[in-house]
C-alpha cells in the first residue's frame, strides 16, 4: 500500500507540513510521514473542500464499472476533547488536564507527568469547546460529500467510553438543533443534495456485540450474516432491514427507533451500550444525469443509429455507501469489569475492536497480512481501512489525568489509523434494471402508438376505399349516360344520312323525268332513252337497296358493338378503340354514299350531255389505239352496251336525222353517238347506207364547232378502214374536206383523227394518184408542224401505207417514174424521223423506207440516213 498520499487527492486537505514538534526528552512521538496531506482549516476555520481533480470516472463498457485504479486518500484522523464532567471537575480540581491542545498549530501534548509531555499531530484538533457544526464539518462533511459522489465514506468514532463518540455521532439535537450530530447532520446534508426522482437514500441501522449482528429496525433479526461477494470482495447484509428515506423526519424517526431497540437489547443481554458496536448504513444511489445527456447529445452528432444505440444503453448509476460506526468503549475489559463477564465472555466482547486495532497495526505498517477476517468488525470495515473509501475517525478522550493510559492508548490507534491508506474508487456501475423499465415504458408508448397508426391507417384505408367505391360508381354512372348519349349521336346520324340518300334520289328521280318531258315534246322517241335511263336507275336503284342491306346489316353490328361496348364499360381503351371503329365505318358509309351519289350524277351527266370520258367513243379511241399499238380492243365493254342498246331501240335514221338538228347540243349528242357506232365494224356498213357518211362529210364541211369536226373526222377515219367506204369518201371529196377541216384546226387531237382518216385513204392502191392529186399527201405533210406524236405516228402511217402502194404497183410494173411521195417531198421528213424516238412513228418511217428502197430510192434512202 502506497505510504505517500496525493496533495489534493483527499476530500480532507492539503497540508503537508509534518514537521514532529518535539518536546524536551520526548522520544515516543510518532512522526506524521513526512509529504502527507494532513487536515487543515481553511479560511474562516472550516474546512476546505479540495475533491480531487481528476477522479477516474466509470468506463463506458463492462458490468461493473467502479474505476479501476483508484485514488490514494490516507485515513483523516481528528482527536476531539471532552469537557470536564461534574465529576472530573470536582475530582481532578486539583490536577491539569493531562493533554493540552494546540489546534492551530493541530497539535496534542499529552503530558507524561509536570515537566515532560509527548507532542502529537492530527489532521485535526477539536478542543473541548468545538461545536458539533465544527465537528461535523471537519471530520464528516468531506466524507459526506465523497460519499454523494460516488465514493463509499466511514466516519467512525474511537474512544474511552464516556469520552463522547455517541456525543459527537448520534446526538439528535431534539432539544437544542446545535446538539445535532454526524449522523443527522449527514443525512441532511444527503437528503439537500439528491434528486428525490432520480436518486434513491436508504439505510440499515445495526449493532454489533459479542460477534453478532442485529438488527436495530428489526430486533428479532439479532444474527444476520455477512455476505462477501466471492468475485468483488464487496461485503453486505441481505438479511439486514432497508428503508428507503425520503425526509429527515422519517430518518429521525428511525434513528429513535434504533436507538429504542438498542437499550431494549442491551438491557435484556445484560449489558450496556458501550460494549457494543452502533453501525449505521447509508446507501446511496445516485443517476449519472450529466453522462448521459453527455451521451445523447454525441450522438446526436453521430447520427440517428448510434442514437439508438444510446437509448439501448443502460443508465449509468453510482451506488455509494455512508457507514457511521459508534465503536464500544475502547477501554480495557477488565478494568471495566464492573459488568460481571467472564474473561471469555470479555474476550469476544472485545473481539472487533481488538481486531480493528490489529488490522489498523497491520496497515500502517504496510504488513503482508491483515486480519481482516478475524471478527465482524473488521469484515464489515473492510472497505473503510485499506480499501475504497474515503475514512474519517474521530478519537475521542477526556480531560482526566486518571484516565492517562486510556487516553494515550486511543491517541496511539488515532496515529496508527493516521497511517493507513486507501484507495478510492467510484463506485460507478450501469443500472440494468432502470434500462429495463425504462424499456419496458418506450415499448408501452410504442406499442399504443402503433395501435393508434394502425387504427388511424384502418380509417384511413376504409375512407379511402369508401371515397374510391363513390368515384367508381360516379365514373360508371357518367360512362353509361356518355356512352347512351354516344350511341343516340350515332343513330341519328345514320338516319340523317339514310334521309340525305333518300332525298338525293328523289332528287335525281325528278330531274332527269323533267328533262326527259321536256325532250320527249320536242322529240317523242327521245322517251325510249328515258326508258333506258329508268334501267340504270333501276340498277342504282338496287345498288341502294343493297347499300340499305349494308346499312341495316351495320345496325347489327353496331348493336353487337354496343353490347360489347357495355360488356367492357370499364375499359376506356376498349371504348375508345371502339369509338374510332364506328367512326371509320362511317366515313367508309359516307364515301360509298358519296360515290353512289358521284355515279347517279356521271349517269345524268351523260345522258344530259353525251360527253363523257370516253365511254360514249370507247370506238373511237379503240380504233386509234388499234391503229397505234396492233393491239386488241379491250374497252366499250360495260359503256358501249347501252349505246348499242341505243342504236337498236331509237333506229339509226332518227339519229342520224339528229346531225342535222337546229340544237347545237343534239348536234353534238348525235355526232357522238354516231362515231361511236362507227367504231363498230358491225355497224359501219348500216351507217354508210343510211347515208350517216354524207352526213359527217357535210358536218366537216359546214360545221364551225371544232368538237363536231374533230368527232365527225373520227367516225369518218373510223369507216375508212373499209375500202367501199374509202372510195364513197374519195367520191364525195372527203379529202379535201379533211385537208380544209387540217389546215383550220388547232386540237392535237382533231388532226389526229384527220391524219388518221388520210393515213387509211394511203393505203388504196387505187385511189393513189386521185389521193395526191387532191392534196392528200400535202395535207398529210403539212399536219407535221403540229409535232404532237400521236398525230405524227398517224403520218408516219399514212406514209408508210402510201410508200408500200406505190411499191407494190412499181413491182407490179403499174407504176414508173418517180414517187409521188418524194415529188411531194415528203423524203426530207421521212429522213429526218428514221430515227424517231417514238417506237410508232419509227417503225412506221422504217416500213416507208423500206417501200421506197424497192421503188428505187434505196440507194438515195441509205445515203440520207448516213
Ligand atoms: P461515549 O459514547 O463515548 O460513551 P457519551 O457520548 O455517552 O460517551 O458521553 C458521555 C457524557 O459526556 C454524556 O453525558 C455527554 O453528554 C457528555 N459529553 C460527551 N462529550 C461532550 C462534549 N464534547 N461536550 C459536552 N458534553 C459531552
Ligand atoms: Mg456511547
Amino acid at each position: 500500500m502506497a505510504s505517500g498520499a496525493r496533495n489534493g487527492g483527499g476530500g480532507l486537505g492539503s497540508r503537508t507540513t509534518a514537521k514532529m514538534d518535539r518536546q524536551q526528552g520526548s522520544t515516543a512521538t510518532p512522526k506524521a510521514p513526512a509529504g502527507k496531506p494532513r487536515l487543515s482549516a481553511a479560511g474562516g476555520g472550516a474546512y476546505r473542500r479540495t475533491s480531487s481533480g481528476p477522479l477516474p470516472a466509470a468506463g463506458a463498457g463492462g458490468g461493473r464499472n467502479s474505476s479501476e485504479s483508484g485514488v490514494s486518500s490516507r485515513v483523516r484522523v481528528a482527536v476531539r476533547l471532552r469537557p470536564r464532567n461534574a465529576e472530573e471537575q470536582a475530582a481532578d480540581a486539583d490536577f491539569a488536564d493531562c493533554v493540552e491542545l494546540q489546534p492551530e498549530l493541530k497539535r496534542l501534548k499529552l503530558r507524561k507527568n509536570n515537566w515532560e509531555s509527548d507532542t502529537f499531530e492530527f489532521d485535526e484538533v477539536l478542543t473541548e469547546f468545538s461545536s458539533q457544526k465544527r465537528v461535523y464539518e471537519v471530520v464528516a462533511k468531506p466524507v459526506v460529500e465523497s460519499v454523494l459522489e460516488g465514493y463509499n465514506g466511514t466516519v467512525m468514532a474511537y474512544g474511552q467510553t464516556g469520552t463522547g463518540k455517541t456525543f459527537t455521532l448520534g446526538r439528535l439535537g431534539d432539544e437544542d438543533t446545535a446538539a445535532r450530530g454526524i449522523m443527522v447532520r449527514a443525512m441532511e446534508d444527503i437528503l439537500a443534495d439528491i434528486t428525490p426522482e432520480t436518486d434513491t437514500v436508504s439505510l440499515s441501522y445495526l449493532q454489533l456485540y459479542m460477534e453478532m449482528i442485529q438488527d436495530l429496525l428489526d430486533p428479532v433479526n439479532d444474527n444476520i450474516a455477512i455476505v462477501e461477494d466471492p468475485r468483488t470482495g464487496d461485503v453486505s447484509l441481505p438479511g439486514a432491514t432497508v428503508v428507503e428515506v425520503r425526509d429527515q423526519k422519517s430518518f429521525m424517526d428511525l434513528l429513535r427507533i434504533g436507538e429504542a431497540h438498542r437499550v431494549a437489547a442491551n438491557t435484556k443481554l445484560n449489558t450496556e451500550s458501550s460494549r457494543s458496536h452502533a453501525i449505521l448504513m447509508v446507501n446511496v444511489r445516485r443517476a449519472v444525469k450529466g453522462r448521459s445527456e453527455m451521451n445523447v447529445s454525441m450522438s446526436a452528432e453521430n447520427g440517428h443509429s448510434s442514437s439508438m444505440m444510446d437509448s439501448l444503453r443502460p443508465p449509468i448509476v453510482r451506488k455509494s455507501k455512508l457507514v457511521v460506526v459508534d465503536l464500544a468503549g475502547s477501554e480495557r475489559i477488565d478494568k471495566s469489569g464492573s459488568e460481571g463477564h467472564t474473561l471469555e465472555e470479555a474476550k469476544s466482547i472485545n473481539l472487533s475492536l481488538s481486531s480493528l486495532g490489529k488490522c489498523i497495526n497491520a496497515l500502517a505498517e504496510s504488513s503482508a497480512h491483515v486480519p481482516v477476517r478475524d471478527s465482524k468488525l473488521t469484515r464489515l470495515l473492510k472497505d473503510s481501512f485499506g480499501g475504497t473509501a474515503r475514512t474519517s475517525l474521530v478519537v475521542t478522550i477526556g480531560p482526566s489525568p486518571r484516565h492517562r493510559g486510556e487516553t494515550t492508548s486511543t491517541i496511539m490507534f488515532g496515529q496508527r489509523a493516521m497511517k493507513v491508506q486507501n484507495m478510492v474508487k467510484l463506485k460507478e456501475e450501469f443500472d440494468y434494471k432502470s434500462l429495463c423499465r425504462r424499456l419496458d415504458i418506450e415499448l408501452d408508448k410504442l406499442i399504443a402508438e402503433n395501435e393508434r397508426q394502425r387504427k388511424y391507417f384502418d380509417d384511413e384505408i376504409e375512407r379511402i376505399t369508401a371515397e374510391a367505391q363513390y368515384r367508381v360508381a360516379e365514373a360508371e354512372k357518367e360512362c353509361k349516360v356518355s356512352l347512351e348519349n354516344e350511341k343516340m349521336k350515332y343513330h341519328q346520324e345514320y338516319l340523317d344520312s339514310i334521309k340525305i340518300l333518300e332525298e338525293k334520289w328523289k332528287v335525281h328521280q325528278q330531274s332527269p323525268k323533267k328533262q326527259i318531258k321536256e325532250e320527249s315534246t320536242s322529240n317523242g322517241d327521245v322517251q325510249d332513252l328515258l326508258q333506258n335511263e329508268k334501267m340504270l336507275r333501276q340498277s342504282a336503284e338496287d345498288e341502294s337497296n343493297d347499300l340499305k342491306n349494308q346499312l341495316s346489316h351495320w345496325k347489327k353490328m353496331e348493336a353487337t358493338a354496343t353490347a360489347e361496348v357495355v360488356r367492357l364499360r370499364r375499359m376506356l381503351d376498349t371504348e375508345a378503340s371502339q369509338k374510332d371503329k364506328l367512326e371509320e365505318e362511317i366515313a367508309v358509309l359516307k364515301s360509298q354514299l358519296m360515290q353512289l351519289s358521284l355515279d347517279a350524277d356521271e349517269t345524268r351527266m351523260s345522258l344530259d350531255t353525251g360527253d363523257g370520258p370516253g365511254k360514249i367513243f370507247p370506238g373511237l379511241d379503240s380504233l386509234m389505239s388499234h391503229s397505234r399499238n396492233s393491239q386488241p380492243r379491250e374497252q366499250s365493254n360495260g359503256p358501249k352496251a347501252p349505246v348499242a342498246k341505243l342504236f337498236e331501240q331509237v333506229g339509226l335514221q332518227k339519229i342520224l336525222s339528229l346531225l342535222e338538228s337546229e340544237e347545237p347540243d343534239v348536234r353534238v349528242h348525235a355526232v357522238k353517238v354516231v362515231a361511236n357506232l362507227a367504231a363498230e365494224e358491225a355497224n359501219q356498213e348500216k351507217i354508210v347506207e343510211a347515208g350517216g357518211l354524207t352526213s359527217l362529210l357535210m358536218l366537216l364541211r359546214s360545221s364551225e364547232d371544232e368538237t363536231i369536226r374533230r368527232v365527225a373526222a373520227g367516225a369518218i377515219a373510223n369507216l375508212a378502214m373499209n375500202e367501199t367506204n374509202q372510195d364513197l369518201i374519195m367520191a364525195q371529196g372527203g379529202v379535201t374536206l379533211l385537208s380544209m377541216t387540217a389546215s383550220d384546226a388547232e386540237d392535237p387531237q382533231t388532226l389526229r383523227m384527220v391524219a388518221g382518216a388520210i393515213a387509211n385513204l394511203c393505203g388504196n392502191d387505187k385511189l393513189q394518184t386521185r389521193l395526191r392529186g387532191e392534196g392528200g399527201i400535202k395535207a398529210l405533210l403539212g399536219m407535221v408542224k403540229c409535232g404532237h406524236p400521236d398525230v405524227l405516228a398517224q403520218i408516219a402511217r399514212g406514209i408508210a401505207n402510201f410508200a408500200k402502194c406505190e411499191s407494190r404497183a412499181a413491182t407490179q410494173g403499174n407504176k414508173v417514174g418517180r414517187s409521188l411521195l418524194v415529188d411531194d417531198g415528203a423524203l426530207p421528213w421521212i429522213v429526218k424521223n428514221a430515227n424517231n424516238e417514238a417506237a410508232p412513228i419509227r417503225r412506221h418511217i422504217e416500213l416507208a423506207l423500206c417501200h421506197l428502197a424497192q421503188h428505187g430510192y434505196y440507194s438515195f434512202s441509205l445515203t440520207q440516213l448516213k
